[in-house]
């Protein structure tokens, strides 16, 4: 098939690769000239803007960019997408942005004749190197038929969540939750150390006890606990607390345009921004146990 995709960082980078191997032809563009030579490199064709590439003759046109500014310049723009595709070609943005501009961006496109799906994903970097990415996917069901194998070439889990902008609703509110619980998680197990006992020991058994979650299965906050935790590494790698003070941004924005409460959402929004202005935002989401323990 022939695609278009835009936004080639650490997440759309290696979703690009995959569908290179899996035997596409792939029209890429970026501001960075750095990822656009590294996806040239892997065997894509380099295009000098969104227009440029919605003029060739793409059938899906994919794009991975960090927040719902970008996904507005690059679709709704002077210059952008919509002012140059064909109509009839299927938009599939997977960037995670809020519900409401996904729907806005989906309708400019209906009325220009474009199907348009928001497939938000699941699983970082490792799932986009992997092509073992959850999509969440929003949209008409037979256009999400229509993507679901050029999904399945970047993920194993392809999930249709129902209409437009349903695909952002779900990742909002998994990663609101993933937010809390780890926030949780590092509250428990910082109270139970304080006590006197062992964080293993500890992880252990919330691990087969009822608070058990994947924040204290997979990705304890606490060092030492998993050895391939971000936590046993200085909090290095892994999904940044600013991505996710930005994830629960979307989730308390789009809560307000909805008038619906999200009291625990909202204080982690809170934690993760104070986290963030000491200097934080850079290490990796679990690291906000720190505001739990004295420094070492
Ligand atoms: P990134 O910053 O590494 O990559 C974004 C890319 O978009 C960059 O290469 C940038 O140059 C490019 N870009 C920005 N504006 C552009 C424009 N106008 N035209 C073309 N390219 C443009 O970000 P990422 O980690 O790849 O994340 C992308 C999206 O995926 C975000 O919405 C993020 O929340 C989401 N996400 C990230 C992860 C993760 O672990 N990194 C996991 C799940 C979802």
């Amino acid at each position: 098939m022939n695609i278009g995709f835009l936004g080639l960082g650490n997440m759309g980078g290696p979703m690009a690769r995959n569908l290179l191997k899996a035997g596409h032809a792939l029209s890429v563009f970026d501001l960075s000239a750095t990822a656009v030579a590294a996806a040239v490199e892997a065997g894509a064709t380099a295009v000098a803007s969104p227009a440029e590439l919605a003029q060739r003759n793409v059938e899906v046109i994919i794009s991975m960019l960090p927040a719902s500014a970008h996904v507005k310049a690059v679709y709704l723009g002077e210059d952008g997408l919509l002012a140059h595709v064909r109509p009839g070609v299927l938009l599939i943005d997977c960037s995670t942005i809020d519900p409401i501009s996904a729907r806005e961006v989906a309708k400019a496109a209906a009325e220009h004749g474009n199907p348009m799906l928001d497939a938000p994903v699941s699983g970082g970097t490792g799932g986009a190197e992997a092509g073992t990415l959850t999509f969440m996917v929003g949209g008409s069901a037979g256009d999400f038929a229509l993507a679901q194998p050029l999904l399945g070439a970047m993920g194993k889990n392809i999930v249709h969540c129902g209409d437009t902008g349903n695909g952002q609703v779900a990742k909002v509110a998994n990663n609101m939750l993933l937010g809390i619980s780890m926030i949780g998680v590092a509250e428990a197990m910082s109270l139970g150390v304080a006590l006197g006992m062992d964080a293993k020991v500890l992880a252990g058994v919330i691990n087969t006890s009822s608070g058990r979650c994947w924040s204290s299965d997979t990705y304890n906050p606490f060092p030492g606990v998993l050895e391939n935790a971000p936590a046993s590494r200085g909090y290095s790698g892994g999904f940044g607390s600013d991505l996710m003070l930005k994830d629960l941004g979307l989730a308390t924005e789009a809560a307000r345009a909805v008038r619906q409460p999200v009291l625990l959402g909202a204080l982690a929004q809170q934690l993760y921004q104070g986290f963030s202005l000491q200097g934080h935002g850079g290490l990796d989401f679990s690291a906000i146990i720190e505001l739990y323990r004295k420094p070492e």
